[in-house]
């Protein structure tokens, strides 16, 4: 036979358990009599109504709420009472800036309402929708294509710039491969290894010429990164796409005026004497200026010795700044104002010196050589010395209507050649019976 002590003790024990319960869960629990008192309020509903239930129990909900008479949760009571039927909404407290999610029971009797603290599910909500709508306002009105591309190099999005930039819809361009766009001189990099290339570094910036709908090309510089997943994996690439073409114009007339300045500048850029052209001029002046007086034109050229080993041994860049020097110093030698040196082309000078006859053209020479060594240049692999030296060649003529000044030069080529020929490191001149 039951015990009916023993089965009160246990139902006082049970409802002691469920008052606990109730007392320890998130969710407000409240609840009303049929004429609106709340008859219970548990300690989450107290925190959330920011009222103690001492305050609360007994009183009229809509008198100890009045400003929430005449909103939802009102006629949402009203109607659950009416209907009978459990409704559940979310709702917001002005007075207390809290989104609740409610939960309601209408009986005969009572009224019980759960609800729960959504504020910050709400509230993160309300910052991703107002931060997804900047990122799409910054990215509709950008005169930049922003596109995110998915790894295979298909448009995934394309932001409406395309229309101005590419004469495309954005639909007209998702799910088509970026390739498709680009001018077949830029396909040439695979279009794995350009993605590959774009993860391993996270970010790319190119420049590239996009096809228009229309078929014409635009100029594009493209900035690529790299996007990962929760797993760390590449997911897709994020592009960022500018018309350049107006820089690219103007770099390549700069490119064009920079060429056609070469082509008519009669100066070395390297070493700053004059260049080939330079020394074509002045040979012609000066052949013709020695025809009228009939003075002797003594020209020589000079060859740096060994200068293959010396660039091989200590480099391009000291090669170049070794020919700087030479320079500077055959200036040194050849000082009369209407001594003219020039750069004749690698590592080989040539210096035209009017009025000169051919003692005078071999002391200068001979001068170069000295001015050269003096420099003390370490030339380790030179067989002629520690140091830098140079061979020159020297030819003199009284130059003649009939006779092309190109001998001149063919002259003392050959006197160089035999300086070479007799050991480098010294001057050797163009004699009439070789
Ligand atoms: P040789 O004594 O017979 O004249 O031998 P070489 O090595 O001086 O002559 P060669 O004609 O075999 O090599 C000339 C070298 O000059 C080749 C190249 O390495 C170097 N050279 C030519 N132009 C330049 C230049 O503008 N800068 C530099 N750094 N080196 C140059
Ligand atoms: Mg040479
Ligand atoms: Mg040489």
């Amino acid at each position: 036979m039951a015990d009916p002590l023993k089965e009160a003790d246990a139902l006082n024990g049970n409802c002691a358990d469920l008052s606990a319960v109730l007392e320890n869960i998130t969710d407000g629990i409240m609840n009303l009599d049929a004429l609106g008192r709340f008859t219970y309020v548990n300690s989450a509903a107290e925190r959330m109504l920011e009222r103690s239930r001492s305050e609360l129990l007994g009183t009229f909900v809509w008198t100890s709420f009045p400003a929430a008479v005449g909103t939802a949760i009102y006629d949402n009571y009203l109607a659950a009472m009416a209907t009978q039927i459990p409704a559940s909404f979310e709702f917001f407290i002005p007075t207390l800036n809290r989104w609740l999610d409610v939960r309601v029971y209408p009986g005969r009797h009572n009224y019980t309402a759960y609800f729960r603290d959504i504020t910050a599910v709400k509230t993160k909500e309300k910052s991703l929708r107002e931060s997804e709508a900047m990122y799409r306002m910054i990215a509709d009105n950008s005169t930049d294509m922003i596109a995110r591309i998915s790894m295979d190099g298909t448009y995934l999005y394309v932001s409406p710039a395309c229309r101005t930039l590419l004469g495309y819809e954005p639909e007209e361009l998702i799910g088509r491969c970026l390739y498709d766009l680009l001018h077949p001189d830029y396909s040439q990099v695979p279009l794995a290894d350009l993605i590959a290339e774009t993860a391993k570094c996270g970010m790319n910036l190119r420049e590239s010429l996009a096809r228009k709908k229309d078929g014409t090309y635009i100029w594009f510089e493209t900035t690529a990164r790299t996007i990962l997943d929760n797993l760390g994996l590449h997911k897709e690439l994020i592009t960022i796409s500018r018309d350049i073409s107006a820089r690219k114009h103007i770099e390549k007339q700069l490119l064009e005026t920079n060429e056609l300045l070469q082509k008519i500048s009669t100066v070395d850029a390297l070493t700053g004497v004059a260049n080939r052209r330079g020394f074509d001029e002045c040979l012609q002046r000066e052949w013709k200026q020695g025809r009228r007086i009939g003075a002797p034109l003594s020209l020589i050229i000079v060859d740096i010795d060994y200068f293959k080993r010396f660039n091989d041994t200590y480099g391009h860049a000291e090669g170049d700044q070794c020919l700087k020097l030479v320079a500077e110093s055959l200036k040194k030698a050849a000082r009369r104002p209407v001594d003219f040196i020039a750069r004749y082309g690698g590592e080989e000078f040539v210096i035209i010196l009017p009025c000169t006859d051919a003692a005078g053209a071999q002391t200068v020479a001979e001068q170069l050589g000295e001015q050269v060594e003096e420099l003390q240049i370490p030339h380790s692999r030179s067989e002629s010395s520690p140091y830098i030296t140079i061979s020159s060649g020297t030819a003199t003529m009284i130059p003649s209507q009939d006779v092309d000044p190109k001998e001149l030069f063919l002259r003392a080529d050959k006197a160089l050649y035999q300086a070479k020929q007799d050991g480098r490191n010294r001057v050797r001149l163009y004699q009439v019976s070789e």
